[in-house]
């Protein structure tokens, strides 16, 4: 079986990996592994959904980076990851505790901890005004970047071939075009983030929005607090070398792909200094800061499957594409192959294809 991947990010590079022994592969980057949103994530994962299906995939995942960890150039760290709301926040504090008692029904590693219990638990971590929090015990975090490249590398060393600064695109007959010329292949998947829409208007319409998200990574820190999401004033938290990486800045705004800024705003950072001052009681100067592509869907689950006859797509991660990389991109392979069935409400022809719908934040207090 001859298959054509195009884009070279977390997902098209398992997908590469995982088809690589049983087919022929070919992957297109336009520009170089890890250039779209792999390169710019925060790379926290975490198996603690809400919904089943998303546990099980949040589950094998993990087990994926966890395997892959320690040979070569990357690496996993399992850390807890702490959701929290603040005083006073109840609607948030009443979905947390909600939501942790969905996971824990599906099997889910979840311990709900009120102030006393926490500030037990995480000392570096100012309690006084948080209200309850959760703990997903199955967490961990990783450089998304560092992930890519290690599979490229793996997908190479099974015979898949990795063509870099290659933009390719669909025709209407399904075929990939690129300057070099036409790869009619028996299948093709396109993983290409914010970018995928266009690639495969030709043979189908996916209703998927890019939109802007921002990090910035701090100077090293004295406390490092826990991989936390602080869902009542909307940021995330993780450590990063001997600094902290702190996330949010949604910018719920559709971005042309081709056209958007890379660096992260000014409102963005100072707000950034403003939340460790006030909510951790500290702040350390940023050494870092960016700004990259997310991608949203009407309903907030991605569209992984098969759009047309051989044509597959994966994208829509909603923020949540690295965590989910190494599992969805596995059950993709299969399907693929013939081996599985699509993975259920995930299917990219669930919808017309040009609805209206509003960009949502991915993080959520129930897990995604
Ligand atoms: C600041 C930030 C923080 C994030 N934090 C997290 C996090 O903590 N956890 C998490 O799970 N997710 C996180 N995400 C989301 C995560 O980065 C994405 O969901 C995930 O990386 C998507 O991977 P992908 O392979 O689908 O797409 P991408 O990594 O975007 O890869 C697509 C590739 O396709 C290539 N391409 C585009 N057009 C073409 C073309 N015409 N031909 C060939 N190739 C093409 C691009 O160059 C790119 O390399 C974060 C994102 C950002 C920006």
């Amino acid at each position: 079986m001859d298959v054509a991947v195009v884009g070279g990010g977390a997902v098209g590079v398992t997908v590469a990996h995982d088809l690589a022994d049983t087919a022929d592969v070919t992957l297109y980057e336009a520009e170089t592994l890890a250039a779209g949103a792999s390169g710019r994530a925060a790379g926290i994962c975490y198996d603690a959904f809400s919904d089943r299906r998303d546990a099980a995939l949040g589950e094998r995942a993990l087990a994926r980076f966890r395997e892959l960890s320690g040979g070569g150039g990357f690496a996993f760290t399992d850390c807890p990851y702490v959701w929290l709301a603040r005083a006073g926040d109840d609607r948030v504090a009443r979905e947390i505790r909600e939501g942790a008692e969905r996971m824990r029904e599906h099997g889910r590693a979840v311990t709900v901890l009120e102030l006393e219990a926490l500030a037990e638990r995480f000392p570096r971590l100012p309690t006084g005004n948080v209200a309850v929090a959760a703990i997903a015990e199955s967490a961990g975090y990783a450089d998304p970047e560092a992930y890519t490249q290690t599979m490229g590398l793996l997908a190479r060393t099974r015979g898949a071939t990795i063509a870099e600064e290659t933009p390719a695109r669909l025709t209407s007959d399904g075929a990939v075009e690129t300057a070099d010329g036409r790869h009619e292949a028996d299948a093709v998947v396109v993983a290409a983030g914010a970018h995928t829409r266009d690639i495969v208007a030709a043979v189908g319409a996916l209703p998927v929005k890019p939109y802007r998200v921002q990090a910035l990574v701090t100077d090293s820190v004295d406390l490092a607090p826990p991989m936390l999401f602080d869902a009542t004033n909307g940021f995330y938290l993780r450590p990063h070398g001997d600094g902290v990486l702190v996330g949010d800045g949604t910018q719920p705004v559709e971005q042309d792909p081709d056209d958007w800024d890379p660096e992260a705003d000014t409102e963005f950072r100072e707000a950034c200094i403003e939340y460790q001052e006030q909510a951790l009681g500290w702040s350390w100067p940023e050494t870092r800061s960016w700004a990259g592509l997310c991608t949203a869907t009407p309903d907030g689950d991605p569209l992984v499957g098969e759009l047309a006859d051989g044509v597959y797509v994966a994208t829509g991660w909603q923020g949540h594409g690295f965590m989910r990389a190494p599992a969805v991109a596995e059950r993709l392979a299969a399907q693929v192959l013939g081996e599985d069935g699509p993975i259920s409400g995930f299917e990219p022809s669930r919808f017309d294809g040009d609805e209206a719908f509003e960009i949502v934040e991915g993080m959520r207090v129930e897990g995604r």
